[in-house]
């Protein structure tokens, strides 16, 4: 069995952006379903378990370029009175269709607050180190969610 759509795939992974470890560790995933970012699904596909696959993934196939309009100034008033406002704390705000959008306070003053809506990885170029650990396919809960449920995915 290999990694494609709908399966349940396991990797052990370290990404290095620069030749700094940002992450390692091991992670179930629903192919196909854009659970990881597209270059490295894309470099996964028809992989079997064993195989290792080394790959630098471009900020577009990543986790997006940097985008300037991404950081904007926005009154303290507009988060709620018990949020601790300090540099690097993550809040979501809500788009237009409801969709959670994660975004980072870079810094706060007596009035303003200014935030970036990129993603602490966005223009960087991601070298992944990845072995296949197990390929199965997903059941048909895991295909309603869009997620893996196991030991090394996602907890309900
Ligand atoms: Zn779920």
């Amino acid at each position: 069995m290999t990694a494609s759509k709908d399966q349940v795939v396991t990797i052990r992974y370290t990404l290095h952006v620069e030749n700094e470890l940002i992450d390692q560790g091991e992670l179930d995933y629903l192919h196909g379903h854009r659970n990881i970012v597209a270059g490295l699904e894309e470099a996964l596909e028809g992989k079997a378990p064993g195989e290792r696959v080394v790959v630098s993934v471009s900020p577009e196939k990543g986790y997006g370029l940097y985008d300037p309009e991404g950081v904007q100034v926005v009154e303290r008033g507009a988060f709620p009175k018990d949020a601790e406002l300090v540099e690097g704390a993550m809040f979501y705000a809500e788009d237009s269709q409801g969709n959670p959008m994660p975004f980072t306070v870079l810094n706060v003053d007596a009035q303003e607050v200014t935030i970036d809506f990129n993603h602490a990885l966005a223009g960087e170029t991601l070298d992944f180190d990845v072995t296949l650990v197990a390929v199965r396919p997903a059941t048909p809960e895991e295909l309603e969610h869009g997620h893996a449920h196991s030991l090394h995915g996602h907890q309900h």
